[in-house]
């Protein structure tokens, strides 16, 4: 099947700059070349310590943040050299579930306008009545009342707050979601409903998910795929199950041997990270994670892993990999 989103090499880089002019002394490679494709109707989850560059791959995705260099395909085309006119009618195709619902809605409006907002902006079309209909329907598929629209955030739980994220995500109908860290700030209790809920609009409005999250059983649950990422590379892709019953890079291991095993049978090698992550403003040369990794080679210090498929469906960047 035709990818409904291609990313190849994409790049995002922050100068760093100093002194009274502004002059550039270094950049911080918060993406640095990760390439990937999605499937239509695919949950593709990104996981990876904080900073490691999982939001800017989201953002730079969706454009919210302009990318350094690279490709993004949608649907075959290059959202880049597409004229703004069109650019504005393929933004709705692509939309965004931030973590915090309260700092991501404006505090001074009903759910009401949150949602008309978009309508109004995007389907100029629309008559009064259309929209109040989106509007009940938008807020009954997220499961909220209809005299919710009038109330602001605050009076909402954090649950229902990010319900209505979810529902300003999917007022336009886009094809594909962004989700970055949608359930990070919710209790536990709360996450499974928010999850199942995310997968039952899944189904019904056929959409492709990029999960973004640090928690490792959130992403097991939900997605058909994961990428791992470390300092601003991708070290590893594969459906769910097989990087779970097998993860082949040494990060990978490391990242589960921090989570729980129910059966103490079923004990996998375990790999216990020591030092921090390094700084992104000077990662190491060769593989970043070099500094970090128990199998370190000399290999490892010169040379950038290749990003090669090592089994069907299976994309690995590590030099144990490479004989
Ligand atoms: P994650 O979502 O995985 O926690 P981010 O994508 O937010 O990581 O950040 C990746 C790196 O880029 C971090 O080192 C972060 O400090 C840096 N960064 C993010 N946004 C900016 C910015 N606007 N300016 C400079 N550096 C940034
Ligand atoms: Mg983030």
């Amino acid at each position: 099947m035709k990818p409904l989103l291609e990313v190849k090499d994409l790049k995002k880089h922050y100068p760093i700059k100093k002194g009274l002019f502004g002059k550039q002394v270094g950049a911080v490679k918060a993406v640095d070349g990760v390439s990937f494709s999605i499937q239509p109707g695919e949950t593709l989850g990104i996981v990876g310590e904080s900073g490691c560059g999982k939001s800017t791959t989201g953002r730079t995705i969706l454009r919210l943040i302009e990318p350094t260099a690279g490709e993004v395909l949608f649907d075959g085309q290059d959202i880049r050299k597409l004229p703004p006119d069109e650019m504005r009618k393929f933004r709705t195709n692509m939309q965004i579930v931030f973590q915090d619902p309260y700092a991501s809605l404006d505090p001074r409006w009903t759910v009401q306008r949150t949602l008309e907002e978009p309508l109004r902006t995007h389907l100029k079309l629309l008559s009064e009545a259309e929209i109040k209909d989106r509007i009940a329907e938008l807020m009954s598929v997220v499961g909220l009342a209809p005299y919710h629209a009038s109330r602001f955030p605050h009076e909402f739980s954090g649950g229902q707050r990010q319900r209505i994220g979810i529902a300003r995500a999917l007022a336009l109908r886009p094809k594909f979601v962004v989700c970055d860290e949608p359930v990070s700030a919710l209790d536990v209790s709360i996450q499974a409903q928010v999850l199942n809920l995310m997968q039952d609009l899944q189904s019904q409005f056929s959409l492709t998910y990029m999960f973004i999250s640090h928690d490792l059983s959130v992403v097991k649950f939900i997605c058909d795929r994961v990428g791992v990422m470390y300092l601003g590379r991708m070290v590893e892709m594969a459906p769910t199950a097989e990087m779970f019953a097998e993860p082949l890079h040494p990060y990978t291991k490391a990242l589960m041997s921090a989570v729980p095993v129910p059966d103490p049978e079923a004990a996998r090698e375990r790999i216990v990270l020591t030092g921090d992550v390094p700084n992104p403003q000077s990662p190491p040369t060769g593989c970043t994670f070099h500094t970090r990794c128990p199998y370190v080679m000399d290999s490892c210090r010169q040379a950038v892993p290749e990003w090669r498929e090592v089994s069907p469906g299976r994309h690995v960047a590590c030099h144990l990999f490479e004989q």
